[in-house]
């Protein structure tokens, strides 16, 4: 772990419930901030109003304070950066999508969403491409202001680097896609950002030094990476977690009662106890697999993950109890 007080954030978007993988995920964020004497973040990240859970955001608060791991700020908690719910923060996006905008590093794109439906399915069906053709990477800043101007609806995309990028991952090392990105949509047409600007964004003015996450984020670095360069920001670290699985090698998801935190307070699991073997889902730290109180384990805390999936030992959920 660094020497310095790192700044780390759990960034949740209230589209379900807080389950076994997302309390892993929290865990280890606030143990990084724990152990160097940092701050733990809780953002809400609701841009995707369309997948909003009406009750979502209470329970996570409820189940995050019942399993202990408090937040230093959060869209409870005032802190310096705030607000810490994306839905408040809509003119600083908007203020960054803009700067991109008159860089020439972004540009409108007037496509209508049938349009763009209609060229996957076209493009699908001729065995081709589906990535975004790149028409409206063509159109003049003066036509473009013109036609946001007269009020025609438009998203802001990106425009993507022609090659690849390679970003670092302390867990996985150098990672690097075939193919280079797509020009994607970093402001949409509702006015909303989508979540990999938000996130950039916010992780930047936030301070945030470690970004630690699922694994099932680390294809979406590249998008980020592109960003903080295109910003001219250096990059926070990036550690990403290994997925759990089942026995039988199944993603753990809604299915599986284990995942539900329901399923320990249902059955009076000591929140310390869950912790602990929550902790050990990944984190490669200690030797044997003692039981280890929480204050133990920010004591004996480093950033030494399992690559690859995550077996979750269901048999041994059983001496939780
Ligand atoms: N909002 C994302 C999620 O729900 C955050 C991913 C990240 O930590 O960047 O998991």
């Amino acid at each position: 772990l660094p020497d310095t007080p790192c700044r780390t954030r759990f960034a949740p978007s209230p589209t379900g419930y807080l389950h076994l993988g997302s309390l892993r995920t929290a865990l280890f964020n606030y143990l990084v901030a724990k152990a160097t004497g940092g701050q733990f973040v809780l953002r809400i990240e609701d841009t995707d109003q369309s997948r909003l859970v009406p009750d979502a955001e209470q329970r996570l608060y409820e189940d995050l304070r019942w399993a202990g791991l408090s937040w230093d700020e959060g869209p409870d908690v005032q802190g310096p950066y705030g607000p810490y719910r994306q839905s408040e923060r809509l003119a600083l996006y908007t203020e960054h999508a803009d700067k991109l905008l008159r860089e020439g590093k972004a540009y409108r794109c007037f496509c209508s969403p049938e349009a763009l439906e209609e060229h996957k399915r076209v493009a699908h069906a001729r065995g081709e491409s589906t990535r975004y053709p790149g028409t409206c990477r063509a159109i003049s800043s003066e036509e473009s202001d013109e036609r946001a101007a007269n009020g025609q609806e438009f998203a802001i995309r990106f425009k993507s680097a022609a090659e690849p990028t390679t970003v670092r991952d302390i867990v996985y090392g150098n990672y690097r896609k075939k193919e280079a990105e797509d020009d994607y949509i970093i402001m949409k047409r509702d006015g909303f950002p989508t979540y990999h600007f938000a996130n950039v964004v916010d992780d930047r003015h936030m301070k945030i030094t470690h970004v630690i996450r699922g694994a099932e984020w680390l294809i979406s670095t590249p998008k980020h990476a592109e960003l903080y360069h295109a910003f001219g920001w250096g990059p926070p670290k990036f550690a990403h977690l290994g997925l759990l699985v089942d026995e039988q090698r199944q993603k753990l998801s809604k299915r599986h009662a284990v995942a539900d935190m329901g399923w320990y307070k249902d059955r009076h699991v000591l929140p310390d106890a869950l912790l602990n073997f929550a902790a050990l889902l990944g984190w490669r730290g200690v030797e044997k697999k003692k039981t280890l109180g929480l204050q133990d384990i920010i004591d004996n805390f480093s950033l030494k993950f399992t690559k690859g999936d995550i077996v979750v030992p269901m048999t041994s959920l059983d001496y939780l109890q």
